[in-house]
């Protein structure tokens, strides 16, 4: 029995490395249009800030890896260029035709708006890191214009600071992060002029460039093109289509990652947001039930976080805007503490948490500050997988000593504060 899976980074790899692990006698062959293979792209913008001296740091196992300490067969080059699932096999460009018995596609997102000009970058391949390196080095560019203002043009921007070069982040949309949270934008963006970086949010006539440098951060689309020519169907939100078992329309065909939708905890709503994090647990999914296993990938709740020139900023389920488009009633507090006592040296940190005013289930939170938001950031994401609900939230015994957390915890004292508005 032959397992093939088409690309070879996170899903692709998780994928297979967890079908050899519950099927030692499977033939497993993964096959990847580029020339690396287990690329952590989420390492590029510390790769073109410098913080990640060498490329070959972000790629994790090499091919011969996998064949020696997997048996399992890793082909870089190989490009995928239509799947017959009629006959069980795909075609690769050069012509070259492979029969499987079981497909896994992980194939991944691209850029919206591609690089066009040799001074526009985008940030999401190795040699997009490699380029944008080496043209900081040799063309010390003054100032850049990034356009996009989620998560990789925030990234792009810190990056480009510890360059020292002169910064313009503008997106369309008039919120960061493409969420619509009024207040975490204004935090981020006093933070950002303090870093001498310009936001400039909702440009609706046309993006400033410079002639500089800019780096095109749009976002992204699923790479779906592949699997709708072989019969794979999509889902609402354009990315393909799987159940919980990460299976698609058509049986003993799976797909995950970036390329694949699933479920959202919180609105019970396809969704699509494309993380590592995420495609590493569907890859691992679609691999086990591929190899004839029956996992589920319950699916997310939109965890994320980001540094933003030293900020980390964290978002999870939704914001109240999002929830009240989502047909809820959200109920919203936002409270300043400090992650640590004062005597400790206590940073500011805010915590909105959001909750439903008809069930008092929690919806959601976004969490700023220095230092302190990751491990908070991760106790409301478990409380929204769990549907916690607010006083039950409220209530929760977190850890307390001074060099790690004040006596309240900043998350209690919000929902504290909510507690009162529901
Ligand atoms: C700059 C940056 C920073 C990020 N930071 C974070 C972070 O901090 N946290 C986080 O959770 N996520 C982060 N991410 C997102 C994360 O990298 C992606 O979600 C993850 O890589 C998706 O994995 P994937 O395997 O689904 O797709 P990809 O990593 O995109 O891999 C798909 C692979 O399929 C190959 N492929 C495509 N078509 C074919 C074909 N026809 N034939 C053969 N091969 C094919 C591609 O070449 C590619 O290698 C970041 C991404 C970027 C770009």
């Amino acid at each position: 029995l032959r397992l093939l899976v088409i690309g070879g980074t996170a899903a692709g790899l998780s994928a297979a490395a967890r079908a050899r692990r519950l099927d030692p006698a499977l033939e497993i062959v993964v096959l990847e249009k580029g020339e690396v293979v287990s690329f952590g792209a989420c390492g590029l913008p510390y790769f073109v800030e410098g913080r990640v001296r060498e490329p070959e740091q972000l790629t994790v196992y090499t091919p011969e890896y996998f064949r020696r300490e997997r048996n399992i067969t890793v082909r870089a080059g190989a490009e995928v260029v239509s799947i017959a699932h009629g006959r069980r096999e795909v075609q690769l460009r050069s012509g070259e035709r492979v029969h499987y018995d079981r497909l896994v596609i992980s194939t991944g997102a691209r850029p919206v708006e591609p690089a066009a000009r040799p001074n526009e970058f985008n940030l999401h391949t190795l040699a997009d890191g490699k380029r944008l390196r080496q043209f900081l080095t040799e063309q010390q560019p003054r100032h850049a214009t990034v356009i996009g203002a989620g998560y990789i043009g925030l990234e792009a921007a810190t990056a480009l600071r510890a360059h020292g070069v002169q910064v313009l982040l503008c997106d369309r949309n008039p919120h960061i992060l493409h969420r619509d949270d009024p207040e975490l934008t204004a935090a981020v963006c006093k933070h950002l002029e303090h870093f001498h970086v310009e936001l400039r949010l909702g440009c609706t006539d046309g993006m400033p460039d410079t002639d500089e440098l800019v780096i095109r951060a749009q976002g992204l689309r699923p790479n779906v093109e592949l699997a709708a020519d072989g019969g794979i169907e999509r889902g609402r939100t354009g990315a393909i289509r799987v159940d919980e078992r990460m299976e698609t329309n058509l049986p003993g065909v799976f797909a995950a990652g970036d390329c694949a939708e699933t479920m959202h905890l919180v609105t019970g709503r396809p969704t699509w947001i494309p993380l590592g994090t995420t495609a590493n647990k569907m890859g691992r999914v679609a691999g086990a039930n591929a190899a004839g296993a029956r996992e589920r990938f319950p699916g997310i709740v939109g965890t994320a976080i980001v540094s933003v020139c030293g900020l980390a900023v964290g978002v999870t389920g939704l914001s109240a805007a999002q929830a009240r488009a989502a047909g809820l009633q959200p109920v919203s507090a936002r409270i300043t503490s400090v992650d640590r006592p004062r005597y400790f040296f206590g940073k500011p940190i805010t915590v909105e948490l959001v909750a439903d005013r008809t069930t008092s289930r929690l919806l959601g939170a976004s969490i700023w500050g220095e230092e302190g938001v990751a491990g908070r950031l991760n106790v409301v994401a478990t409380a929204l997988h769990s549907r916690m609900r607010l006083e039950d939230f409220a209530g929760l015994d977190l850890c307390y000593a001074p060099p790690f957390a004040p006596v309240w915890d900043p998350v209690l004292v919000a929902a504290q504060q909510l507690q009162k508005s529901l």
